[in-house]
């Protein structure tokens, strides 16, 4: 089997083999662009590494091998060579691009031989010094995980010494000197000597490369961006241009549109004399890359050049790496770049308008997951204008941040946990602080440019994040820092704005987001791709008019009982709860009818003659009783009975395990009176709102919850369809209605083709079919679900992301049965699952007629369904 490939040998095409990164190294090659050569060991060898217990296996080495020998012809250098010696890079590419998540080691091949050697050939000490220090600090930190504080620590006694304040002001005795202290470290750290062999540092290399897919980082990287752990990551191993050889050399990184606003023109930054990560650490502050123009005039004008060969060539967007060695331009990556969604619709639409792509390939480039952010709150412009700025930044990704100030990443997760809206200020964030940076409202950083990490990681997580605040004054270690001479601590509010990059003191109210311009004409175009229908979750009218703004078709749920939070609502409810007799029920079911009336008739309003799928009453009743004292008394007073009374018929209700107990259609076969009344409730609501719009074709969907026996909906149905049909005939209308049932328990969709004689429709309520199938409580599966997740048993929360092998394959089987049974019968789903990307694939492809989902889920249902029907 073929594990490695050489550049020249690879295409763009084989990005599963090669990873993004490898493949593109290959497609840059093929187009005649100035690639530093190398080869490329496939995503197969590092899932072959972990099936032989994380080993290079001999075959493999073997490869390797032979493929060393080859890259020492083409670059007519050699490992280890006291003559022309070869370095090499040694980088992570996964499939999908993991920004940030597997680091790379530059310089590999140096050792005390080769150093000198280098050192004397080019007459440039110093950058060989640098450069033998920084594989040391990286091949100790990568390979070894011998941390990099210690290495920095002993870069910053250096500086201290020499008394200066920039890596660059070191001259060639000082980084020999740092390199020797490496080496010692490492080996204090580790027992043995630094390694010395060329051959034996690359397969320690590429052994940490293939061994960081499974770090913690990528996990959660992993999971929250839907990429399988099966993939691997490939392996690329390229000789070194050196940007670190001088003032007449560099290395930056652009994008050829802006990653925030998705404005055409060269982006990015530049810095010279420097390597690898210098750019995106933070640490110097890098030209814009515009300067570089003056600078180094030639590299530019041909880096322009690629730029646009790189734009046509894939026809979007691009995100660049490259070094300049001694003024001549090297091409080290090229991908489509990560951006905002704002600037994903602009590309997207832009991309159109110069005839580049069709608008459905633009309907297909843009991340549905990426909407959500675009569908958050935005500062309100009027209060906005009014406050004063106390500092401009970076506005390095777009939103609105307000929250309490913390200083670390396990803060921010710890307080987001307790229902606190945080922002997290730091010097810099690094990899580890991803999960911190999720739970924050906003990151704002005091170090670094618009390609930091902080900026790059928020873009690509739809956060907002200001960047490079350097008028911080930090004081990290007791968490407080001072601006515009205040003093802020922990817990302080401040807000700060990701386009202007404006930050300021206290909180700023913000305003809700609609859909318009480009996020507009991209969701036309999604709707006329898309077959199959996206409606909503809705309960209360407000939340249905919203979902109509964003685009629903209709409401494929509404649970009821939620609209019995509001005001003192409650009160009946519990009045009705708390009845022994079906005429005590029947006295409080009055009061309650003319509330759900009144809320139907807002909810057809709202949907203009779209369906509204109506859902029984569903919860165990248990949930609903009074436990103050004060309420109780009430209640008591309402129902002329004893407190003790009221007590024990609430003591009556508590079930041990409610979620599967007197719940669902069980309701309404034990109190048929309350099926009565919300059926009356939807019809006479109709009949007004359809007397109201003639024009409006109203046919309400009744749905009764949590059927397992088609002889429950039989029983449930009779008492609908009596009712329904006596108000339809007292009223003197014509109104259709339909009544159907949740498939939300294992054996309804078994028995699909009994129940589907009797409903009109079905609708997968995945939430319990979830928890049903996998017998776990979607309440309780927290608790475990990590060291799931650890174990690698899951890799996905079956509640947020279809469990498409077990749950969906009863599902498949219910509608293939329930089809058959009944060729009328619509079915739709109104899970959680309704609104996330992968899962609505999976139900346009089983042949689902709609999803359903909350509302502000429904553009992004929209956009997936279309991208599953192109
Ligand atoms: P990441 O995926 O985290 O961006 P890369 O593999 O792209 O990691 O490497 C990071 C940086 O290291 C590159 O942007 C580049 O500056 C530097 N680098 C990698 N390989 C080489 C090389 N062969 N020559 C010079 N610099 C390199
Ligand atoms: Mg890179
Ligand atoms: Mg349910």
């Amino acid at each position: 089997k073929k594990w490695v490939y050489l550049f020249t040998e690879g295409d763009a095409t084989m990005r599963n083999l090669l990873g993004g990164k490898g493949a593109n190294l290959a497609e840059m090659t093929n187009i005649g662009l100035p690639v530093p050569q190398g080869f490329t060991i496939t995503t197969e060898a590092c899932t072959q590494y972990y099936e032989d217990g994380r080993e290079i296996n001999d075959e493999i080495q073997g490869q390797i091998n032979e493929y060393i020998a080859k890259m020492e012809e083409i670059t007519g250098k050699k490992f280890g060579d006291l003559e022309n010696p070869l370095l090499v890079s040694v980088r992570s590419g996964a499939r999908a691009s993991m920004p940030g998540m597997m680091d790379t080691i530059l310089n590999l091949g140096l050792n005390e031989d080769v150093v000198k050697v280098i050192a004397e050939k080019s007459n440039n000490p110093r950058w060989a010094w640098d450069c033998y220090r920084r594989f040391i600090q990286m091949y100790s930190d990568v390979v070894m995980e011998v941390g990099k504080k210690y290495f920095e620590a002993l870069i910053d006694e250096m500086k201290e010494k020499k008394g200066v304040k920039l890596d660059v002001e070191l001259d060639a005795d000082d980084l020999k000197e740092l390199a020797n202290q490496f080496k010692a470290e490492y080996k204090n750290k580790i027992g043995v000597d630094f390694p010395d062999d060329p051959k034996e540092q690359l397969m320690g290399a590429i052994k940490a490369v293939f061994r960081s897919w499974d770090n913690p980082r990528a996990n959660v990287y992993r999971r929250d961006n839907d990429i399988p752990y099966s993939w691997g990551t490939a392996v690329n191993v390229q000789s070194m241009a050196f940007g670190n050889m001088g003032d007449d050399c560099g290395t930056g990184v652009a994008f050829t549109r802006d990653p925030a606003t998705g404005a055409k023109g060269l982006f990015g930054e530049f810095l010279t004399n420097a390597q690898g990560e210098d750019v995106v650490a933070g640490v110097r502050t890098p030209m814009h890359i515009q300067e570089m123009a003056e600078k180094f005039p030639e590299a530019f004008a041909d880096f322009e050049k690629v730029c646009k060969t790189l734009e046509d060539h894939y026809r979007d967007m691009q995100d660049m790496e490259f070094t300049v060695e001694h003024g001549k331009l090297y091409m080290l990556q090229t991908r489509n770049g990560k951006r905002t969604a704002q600037a994903a619709l602009k590309i997207a639409c832009d991309l159109v308008d110069e005839g580049m792509r069709t608008p459905e390939e633009a309907v297909a480039m843009i991340d549905p997951r990426n909407l959500d952010s675009l569908l958050h709150p935005t500062f309100d412009q009027k209060a906005l204008k009014a406050a004063t700025p106390i500092a401009k930044a970076l506005g390095a990704a777009p939103g609105a941040a307000c929250g309490k100030i913390v200083f670390t990443a396990d803060d921010a997760v710890e307080w987001a946990a307790r229902g606190e809206k945080v922002v997290l200020v730091r010097l810099e964030t690094s990899p580890e602080d991803i999960t911190g940076m999720k739970a924050s409202q906003g990151i704002l950083t005091v170090r670094g440019g618009m390609t930091s990490h902080a900026a790059v990681v928020a873009r690509g997580m739809g956060a907002c994040c200001v960047a490079g605040c350097g008028d911080i004054v930090m004081d990290e270690a007791n968490k407080k820092f001072t601006l515009a001479g205040k003093e802020y601590h922990e817990g302080d509010v401040i807000s700060f704005d990701g386009s202007t990059g404006c930050v300021y003191d206290g909180a700023i109210p913000t305003v809700e987001a609609t859909i318009a311009g480009e996020f507009g004409r991209i969701m036309a175009w999604a709707d006329e791709y898309r077959t199959m229908g996206v409606r909503t979750n809705a309960d209360t009218p407000h939340d249905a008019q919203k979902a109509r703004e964003l685009g629903a078709e209709g409401i494929g749920l509404c649970r009821t009982e939620h609209m019995f939070f509001e005001g003192d609502r409650i009160d009946a409810f519990r009045e009705m709860i708390c009845s022994d007799t079906v005429e005590e029920r029947e006295e409080a079911l009055e009061k309650i009818l003319p509330l759900q009336q009144g809320d139907f008739e807002q909810l057809y309003e709202a949907m203009e003659g779209n369906p509204v799928t109506i859902r029984f009453l569903d919860p165990p009743l248990h949930e609903f009783v009074p436990t103050e004292e004060e309420d109780i008394e009430k209640l008591a007073k309402a129902k002329g009975k004893t407190v003790a009374e009221i007590k024990a018929i609430c003591e009556s209700l508590h079930e041990f395990n409610p979620m599967m107990g007197h719940r669902g259609c069980r309701l309404a076969v034990t109190y048929p009176e309350i099926a009565v009344m919300q059926t009356k409730a939807v019809i006479r609501a109709a009949i007004n709102v359809k007397n109201a719009h003639p024009d409006w074709n109203i046919v309400p969907e009744i749905m009764i919850p949590l059927i397992g026996d088609v002889k429950e909906l039989k029983y449930c149905k009779k008492t609908v369809v009596e009712t329904a049909d006596a108000e339809i005939a007292a009223a003197g209308s014509d109104l259709k209605y339909h009544v159907g049932t949740m498939i939300e328990i294992p054996r309804a969709a078994l028995t699909a083709d009994e129940i589907a004689k009797e409903a009109d429709f079905f609708c997968f309520g995945t939430n319990d079919l979830t928890q049903m199938t996998f017998g776990f409580s979607r309440d309780d599966a927290g608790k475990f679900l990590g060291a799931y997740y650890d174990a690698k048993i899951y890799e996905n929360d079956p509640f947020a992301k279809l469990d498409q092998t077990g749950v969906g394959k009863l599902m498949e089987m219910a509608i293939k049965l329930g089809k058959a049974a009944n060729p009328d019968l619509h079915i739709g789903i109104c899970g959680e699952h309704g609104g996330d990307p992968s899962s609505v694939e999976f139900c346009n492809k089983i042949g689902l007629d709609y999803v359903s989902c909350s509302p502000y889920r429904v553009p992004i249902a929209r956009l997936a369904a279309a991208q599953a029907a192109i």
